[in-house]
Parts: C-alpha cells; structure tokens; sequence
C-alpha cells in the first residue's frame, strides 16, 4: 500500500467518514484522496455507503512493507494465460536461482499481481510458499487458490474461520458493493457463504438464506430466470418467517420453483 492510501485508511479507521474529513484529517488534496479511496475500495479495505466511509472487516495487522522472498508461489500455482502456463504447474519461464527469465518482459498480470499476503492484509501464517493458499482481491471478490499438494488446506484452521468471516462480509456489503468469496482448488471450484461451502456454483448465480448467523442454505441457479425465481420465494419466505415466525424450506436443493410461492410455502410450513 501507498504512503497516500496509507494515510487516507489511517483517517478512515480514526473516525473520517467524509471527503472533508479525510481531506482535514490529511492534509492531501482531494484527487489524491479520492484515487486512493478508489484503491481501497478495490482492495476491500473500505466501502462508502449512506453512512459515508467505512473501514472493512479486512485485517491490517501484519506488517505493511513485506516481500515475496523465498515464494514464488503465484508463478506456480496460479494460471497466467499470456504464457500459456496452467494453474498449479511451474511457469516454463521460472528458474531456480535466477527467477522470472522474461522479467523485463513479463505479461501485465504478473507486473500488477499483488497477493493479499504481500499486502499486508494476513498474518504470517498465510505466507503463500508455506499455506499453499494464494488470496487475492478483485473488483467483485476475494479469490483463493489452493495449491494442489494440499488441495484441502483452506478447510483447515485458521485458514477456513478467516474466509468464512470474509464472506459473511462480503455478504453484508450493500447492494452492489458486495463481493464473493471464491475458492478454487485443483479442479474444483466453491464459494463460501459464510461456514457453508457451495461446490460448483453456476455462472447464473446463487439464491440464499441464512440458517444460523454463519450458515445458509442455498440453491443454484441454472438460468437467470431460475435465479429471479429463487430471489422470489427467498423473499417470500423472509416475508412468511416475519409474519408468522417461522417458515419451511424446500429440501431440494436444485428444485425450480414456480409462483405463485406463498400458498405452497404456507402448507409446507403448516401455516395454511
Ligand atoms: S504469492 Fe504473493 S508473496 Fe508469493 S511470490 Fe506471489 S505475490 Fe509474492
Ligand atoms: S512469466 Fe515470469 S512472473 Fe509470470 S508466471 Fe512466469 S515466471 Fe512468473
């Protein structure tokens, strides 16, 4: 992180919700304070919502001027398209001793890539080259890659409360500024809702509910129309569970509900 990112997240965490506030509480001037919000947006470490600015639920407590030394963990496991290197297999351009052999040259991916280890964002534990596990942020999600050596490891304590603790913020975000947490491992791929870990989710997306306050039940979409009508009877239960106190759920995890929802659910709940 930046000197000027560093600065603005320090305000940001002081109590500064505002652009006045974090432009009084820097002294920068309000572009740079407004590209390094921007910067801390995408790296999950604030969200701006009605109350204005917030600092995440993200830690910050390693150190913030780490680097990569003995790892060299996302050369090898994660995919790099542009030279045609898979993922979990050593890039061909990678050599003991002398590194990356194209550094000069090397595709924009691996030029910007910053892993949320080196970022200082999880404890030391989480060093890639010793977990195994390659976190990082984008637009829209916290992505882990696991290498396939130890293809269950992100199960494992502390690795597996920490994403489950991400992903119920992600889940908590507003509208448009949550984000998810995805896990791919070999060749499969999960998302997380909170403790509960849904194989395969679809591309169409995913309707939940939540059971406890860390687990969900959830159902696949196969479609967008399949996903609008799951939406549908998630909100139609919500409606019955506050009216009534409580409501059945379906069983059938890849069922495709049709409307209307309300009467099925009230037999199936006894409230009919
Ligand atoms: S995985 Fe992280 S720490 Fe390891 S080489 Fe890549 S950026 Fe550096
Ligand atoms: S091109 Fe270089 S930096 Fe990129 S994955 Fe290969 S060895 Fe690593």
């Amino acid at each position: 992180m930046d000197q000027t990112a560093l600065q603005v997240a320090r305000a940001v965490e002081a109590g500064a919700t505002t652009m006045k506030g974090i432009v009084d509480a820097t002294g920068l001037s309000r572009l740079k304070v407004e590209r390094a919000l921007s910067t801390l947006e995408k790296q999950k470490l604030l969200v701006r919502d009605a109350q204005g600015f917030r600092a995440t639920g993200l830690p910050k407590t390693a150190p913030l001027t780490r680097q990569c030394g003995s790892c060299n963990a996302c050369c090898d496991i994660l995919e790099v398209a542009a030279v045609d290197k898979p993922v979990n297999q050593l890039c061909r351009h990678w050599q003991t001793g002398t590194g990356c052999t194209i550094y000069d040259r090397r595709p924009q991916m691996c030029r910007s890539f910053v892993c949320a280890w080196l970022q200082g964002h999880l404890d030391d534990e989480w060093f890639p080259a010793k977990s195994g596990i390659i976190v990082h942020f984008s637009q829209d999600a916290v992505n882990v890659t696991v290498d396939d050596h130890c293809p269950d490891r992100w199960r494992e304590e502390p690795y597996f409360g920490k994403l489950a603790e991400w992903s119920l913020n992600g889940i908590k975000r507003i509208g448009n500024r949550g984000y998810a947490t995805l896990v791919v491992s070999g060749e499969n791929r999960y998302m997380l809702l909170g403790r509960t870990i849904v194989p395969d989710p679809t591309l169409f997306g995913t309707a939940f509910l939540p059971l406890t306050a860390d687990t969900f039940r959830f159902w696949r979409a196969t479609s967008p129309e399949h996903l609008q009508r799951l939406h549908a009877r998630v909100a139609e239960i919500e409606r019955i569970r506050q009216e009534f106190g409580s409501c059945a759920i379906p069983e059938n995890e890849d069922d495709d509900p049709q409307a209307p929802y309300r009467p099925a659910l009230l037999r199936l709940s006894g409230h009919a």
